[in-house]
């Protein structure tokens, strides 16, 4: 089991012997950096827990497996804000070029990952665009027609089929409600749970559980205490100490780490059919489809904060860094900033247990009111910058004199 996964030897291990045991938890939390390959061992997960065989083989002829290798289980559920582009250009490319297998399927769950969103059962009483149902209906009637198992055609129709997959996916994106996994969700949700089922296993995936309102917090407790049987809520995040303690205590957690230079390698061979060597890691393979690099992205993070918290006449530091390079037209670019602030605000609060007693100015900063309401005010720009139609660079502008404003205060 977990053949598929690279990597993450110790959290494969554990989950190997869990559920061979069937002492598997029932609440899981899968924490550690981006591009660990956390979503793809928890959908492994999931595709494992609904096996009808019981064999779970990648292979695995089960009908049950055949849906979840595809992403099409009714069983498994995903929800979490986060963002799509990269991963379904970056597959839509490699598939072009190869055409092997393997690449047709990394494609078409790139792009399941974001329709599978708009599951009616997560959706339920929740106001979304009336188009949505038939873009995602568009999208399945092309993906249909490279289906594992059919013959692709020429390659000029193949190319314009996944571009015009991926446009309609971009488009799709905005969406996806962004920062908060609405209370209403989780409600939904766990009507489902507790629906009698086929008496087979459910699981929900929650991507990036750290950016949840304090309201849908609370809801999901309840679930993560007591899961009806058969109910496997697996949590999914980058910054485990973002959540709170009473949801922490709830989950068992299994750590995901950096893979190795060797492993990312593999990885990009494996699935990418990239020569290894030419990416330091996946971020970087990833980030090559933007332009912009994770290093790049963090200093413009430090020096965005600083002049925040400078509190004095300063100018919005980006305005600067934009006219450079531009990098702020993407959405894509200005929510992974605005991600990389929420790091550089963590570290900052690490720190101020570092500070001298008698630095008063730092220390009436890092009042935890305070840090929440700049957390807040980021939390609602990353929302921004996703769902409403305003220039990227726009949104972040109004964040810094927003979360100037909470400083001075
Ligand atoms: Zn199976």
């Amino acid at each position: 089991m977990f053949n598929n996964i690279i990597g993450q030897v110790q959290t494969v291990t554990a989950l190997n012997k869990e559920i061979a045991t069937g002492t598997l938890p029932q609440s899981l939390l899968f924490y550690g950096p981006k591009y660990s390959g956390k979503l793809s061992t928890a959908l492994e997960a999931a595709r494992i827990l609904c096996c009808e065989y019981g064999t779970a083989k990648w292979s695995c002829n089960c009908p049950s497996c055949n849906l979840n290798r595809n992403l099409l289980h009714p069983d498994v559920l995903m929800t979490g804000p986060r963002y799509f582009g990269n991963e379904i250009s970056a597959s839509g490319d490699a598939f072009l070029r190869t055409g092997r297998l393997g690449t047709r399927y990394l494609f078409i769950r790139a792009v399941r990952k974001l329709t599978r969103r708009f599951d009616p059962v997560i959706w339920d009483g929740i106001n979304r665009p009336n188009t949505i149902g038939n873009e995602i209906r568009e999208i399945e009637g092309k993906l249909d027609i490279i289906r594992p198992g059919t013959e692709l055609p020429s390659s000029d129709v193949l190319q314009e089929n996944i571009e015009s997959i991926t446009e309609l996916s971009l488009g799709l994106e905005k969406a996806v409600t962004a920062n908060n996994i609405a209370i209403k969700q989780i409600r939904n949700i766990s009507l489902w749970a507790h629906m009698t089922s086929t008496g087979k296993n459910k699981i929900i995936i929650l991507e990036n559980a750290e950016v949840m309102q304090e309201s849908s917090s609370n809801s999901l407790l309840k679930l993560l205490e007591e899961p009806p049987p058969g109910m496997y809520i697996i949590l999914l995040t980058r910054r485990r100490t973002s959540l709170i303690p009473t949801i922490l205590s709830r989950v068992r957690q299994y750590p995901f780490f950096i893979r190795s230079k060797t492993e990312v390698s593999l990885v990009l061979k494996k699935i990418f059919n990239e020569l290894s060597g030419s990416y330091e890691n996946l971020q970087e393979y990833f980030n090559s489809w933007q332009d912009i690099t994770p290093i790049a992205l963090e200093k413009a993070a430090e020096k965005f904060m600083e002049s925040v918290l400078k509190g004095d006449g300063s100018q919005n530091p980006l305005s600067e860094i934009d006219r450079k390079v531009d990098i702020f037209s993407s959405k894509e670019n200005a929510g992974e900033f605005i991600s990389a602030l929420l790091d550089v605000l963590h570290s900052l609060l690490k720190n101020r247990f570092l500070q001298t007693e008698n630095d008063s100015v730092l220390s009436d900063i890092f009042s935890v009111e305070k840090i929440n309401k700049l957390k807040n005010i980021i939390y609602d720009s990353y929302q921004n910058s996703i769902t409403l139609n305003i220039k990227p660079s726009l949104v972040l502008n109004s964040l810094f004199y927003n979360m100037r404003e909470a400083v001075r205060e």
